[in-house]
């Protein structure tokens, strides 16, 4: 059925718009079937994880790799993280799938490292629930350990929204992983709150400019500005700056120009089944 229904969507403070099927627009609506459906996928393994390239933009070679969830459900179809993840920390499920996560990209990293493919940095996302547990840094380690791979292969990226209501315990937690040698990330830097006063609080390896200002980099003269200055902090700070949503080759310019390390996106990836990853880690990006 082609009729599409329009879901207005405020979340994280940016707005957009979604086009859905009437149906699917239903269970994003219906909490508690999409609660119902949710424990399901758990119970019977319905979730994958899909792989985005970073990409160091001197040497424009694939460094890293972004593990994003991906849903299908077999009554409503794709389901965008987007609408599930809150819906699943609200209900208590985002440490258990945020630990599938977690194991499987180690699985699958460690598994690319054991055929000799070129190490790259296997990118996290953690979600604040995750940050509340006691055994997080335990589960990291023993992640870890049983997968062999290095530490300072692993990265974890969080957002703002986890700093906010404990900073101190986020700070204390962030710190004993970056002792172990894993990286962390501030995700969809510059669209929060406090900012500024993240950078200068958590131990942070990594600083992601959020996707929003990138969008219009070649034209507007706003983001351009405002993506200058972030660079030139985050690199001030001894950060590694990284760009997401890039689309275009002349985003890539820019950024490359004004010295930013690395960048994700469009241009050169969507995010990708394992099997697609590891042929990229094979053959390398097609030249454009
Ligand atoms: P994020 O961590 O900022 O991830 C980047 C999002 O931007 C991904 O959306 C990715 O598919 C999308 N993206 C990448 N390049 C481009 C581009 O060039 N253009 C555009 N328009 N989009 C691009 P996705 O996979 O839908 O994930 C959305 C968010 O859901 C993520 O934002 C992250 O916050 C959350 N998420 C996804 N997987 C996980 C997970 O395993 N655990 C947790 N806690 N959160 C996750
Ligand atoms: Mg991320
Ligand atoms: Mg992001
Ligand atoms: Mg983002």
């Amino acid at each position: 059925k082609a009729s599409a229904a329009m879901n207005y969507s405020k979340r994280l403070g940016k707005n957009r718009f979604h086009f859905y099927s009437e149906e699917l627009n239903e269970l994003i609506n219906n909490k508690f079937l999409l609660e119902m459906k949710l424990r399901e996928a758990i119970r019977k393994q319905k979730f994958m994880i899909y792989y985005q390239p970073k990409v160091d933009l001197h040497s424009n070679e694939i460094i890293g790799a972004e593990a994003l969830l991906r849903w299908w459900d077999d009554e409503y179809g794709f389901i965008p993280p987007s609408e599930f993840i809150p819906i699943a920390e609200e209900v208590n499920l985002m440490d258990d799938i945020g630990k599938f996560v977690l194991e499987s990209s180690c699985q699958q990293l460690s598994k690319w490292l054991n055929l000799g493919l070129k190490p790259i940095i296997m990118c996290v996302n953690l979600s604040p629930c995750q940050f509340l547990q006691e055994d997080l840094i335990e589960e990291v380690q023993q992640t870890l350990k049983s997968t062999n791979i290095p530490n300072h292969l692993l990265s974890l990226e969080i957002t703002e929204g986890i700093a906010i209501k404990f900073l101190s315990q986020t700070i204390e937690k962030l710190t004993l992983l970056k002792q172990l040698g894993v990286k962390i990330a501030l995700d969809d830097f510059g669209t929060g709150y406090s900012s500024l006063n993240y950078l200068k609080q958590l131990p942070l390896s990594i600083l992601k400019i959020d996707r929003s200002f990138i969008l219009d980099i070649e034209t507007n003269i706003q983001d351009q500005a405002i993506t200058r200055a972030i660079i030139t902090i985050a690199r001030s700070l001894g950060l590694t700056v990284v760009a997401e949503g890039v689309e275009t080759e002349g985003q890539s310019l820019f950024l490359k120009e004004e010295g930013c390390n690395e960048a994700q996106g469009f241009y050169y990836s969507k995010p990708i089944p394992a099997d697609e990853m590891e042929k990229l880690l094979r053959e390398g990006l097609k030249e454009s």
